[in-house]
């Protein structure tokens, strides 16, 4: 499986499948091994956790971000706002950059 190169730390995406399909969300961290993208207040999971006086944590039930599968989201155009397929680029001073398909918009800053 090639890892998704298309998302990144800190993008806004859409999500477009599964139970939270239509939310939007910034991308918290990348799961590489997985294809994973833990999504901000997205596909909340309820783990049950025991307490760990050690490393300061307390027992119950803790709400968090499980990941979602890469394929499953959308890069949000920073420029147009619209969900979109990633492009690329290479620019003058021969950066590379990823650019929104539908407005041409650079979406990395
Ligand atoms: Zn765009």
């Amino acid at each position: 499986m090639p890892v998704a190169r298309h998302i990144r730390r800190n993008d806004q995406v859409l999500v477009i499948t599964g139970k939270d399909r239509g939310k939007r969300g910034r991308v918290l961290r990348m799961d590489a091994k997985k294809n994973g993208a833990f999504v901000e207040g997205v596909n909340i999971i309820k783990r049950h956790t025991k307490p760990n006086p050690q490393k300061q944590i307390k027992g119950g039930v803790v709400e968090r971000e499980a990941p979602l599968h890469a394929s499953n989201v959308q890069v949000v155009c920073p420029e147009c706002s619209k969900p979109t397929r990633i492009g690329r680029k290479i620019l003058g001073d021969g950066r590379k950059v990823r650019i929104c398909r539908k407005c041409d918009g650079v979406v990395d800053k």
